[in-house]
């Protein structure tokens, strides 16, 4: 059976992903963090739909844990044929007024423990020359966000990442891709009023906020073979707000 890692799957994307695999016919590691009854209910979707999956906490700023992660899901199934590196926070402040910590923080969580992730699952797939690698940037990776500085170099760095990557493993049969969200309906947007919301969706040309599905949907195609002639890319799934 296949086996996929999904950092940051008991909620959101991650969620929306993991179950989407699942359907596709993986064995699903549903990695969490905090939300440990949130990724337990996602293994039981996944269950109730005939899938198979596990929940696995681990901090993906932490390279111990990933390691150890990445370590169990290799004795235990054998191999990992798809890792999505979603997991991530935001940090909406002015530079001005950002502390070394929250710097360190966003860092190590977005760049440092998405590249880790990867190296450490790039390491396993080497071994069978196969593979395939999903990373979720931001279209802020792309052209930046005010009061998102710190966050826009994150997952510009994840975009720079990616195309290094897809070079440097493309002849062992691994594709490497990242997905650059626009606005998506998540937690990470709790933050914003309805009222905000609908001055954004102005910028929208689609007309509407994207939902996890929609990156789902992007994940599931990146990772099949109709995508095999695909690796180094940079998906916009944004309903246009960046083109
Ligand atoms: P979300 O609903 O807040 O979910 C974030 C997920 O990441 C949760 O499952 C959380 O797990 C996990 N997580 C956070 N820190 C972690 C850590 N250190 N180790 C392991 N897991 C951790 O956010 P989302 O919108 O789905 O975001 C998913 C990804 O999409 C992020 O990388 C985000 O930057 C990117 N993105 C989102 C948008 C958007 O508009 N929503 C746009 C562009 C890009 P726990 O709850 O278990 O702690």
């Amino acid at each position: 059976m296949k086996t996929a890692i999904v950092s940051g799957a008991s909620r959101g994307i991650g969620k929306a992903c993991a179950i989407e695999l699942a359907k596709e016919g993986y064995l699903v590691i549903v990695n969490y963090l905090n939300s440990s009854e949130k990724a337990q209910q996602v293994v039981n979707t996944i269950s109730d739909l005939g899938g198979m999956a596990i929940s696995y906490k681990a901090d993906m700023s932490n390279s111990k844990e990933i390691k150890q992660m990445t370590d169990f899901v290799k004795k235990t199934y054998g191999g990992i044929d798809l890792v999505v590196a979603n997991a991530g926070i935001g940090l909406n402040s002015l530079l001005i007024d950002t502390s070394d910590a929250q710097i360190k923080k966003l860092i190590d969580t977005n760049l440092v423990g998405t590249i880790t992730l990867c190296r450490e699952c790039a390491d396993i797939m080497l071994s069978r020359h196969s593979g395939n690698i999903i990373m979720i940037s931001s279209m802020w990776g792309q052209v930046g966000g005010s009061c998102e500085s710190i966050y826009s170099a994150t997952k510009g760095g994840i975009i720079a990442f990616t195309k290094a990557l897809a070079k440097e493993l493309g002849t062992n049969g691994i594709r490497v891709n990242c997905i650059a969200p626009g606005l998506i309906d998540t937690d990470i947007n709790n933050n914003l009023t309805p009222e905000d919301k609908l001055a954004l969706i102005e910028d929208i040309p689609v007309g509407r906020i994207g939902n996890a599905q929609d990156i789902a949907n992007a994940v599931v195609w990146l990772q099949s073979d109709k995508a095999s002639f695909v690796t180094g890319q940079v998906i916009a799934v944004n309903g246009g707000m960046i083109i």
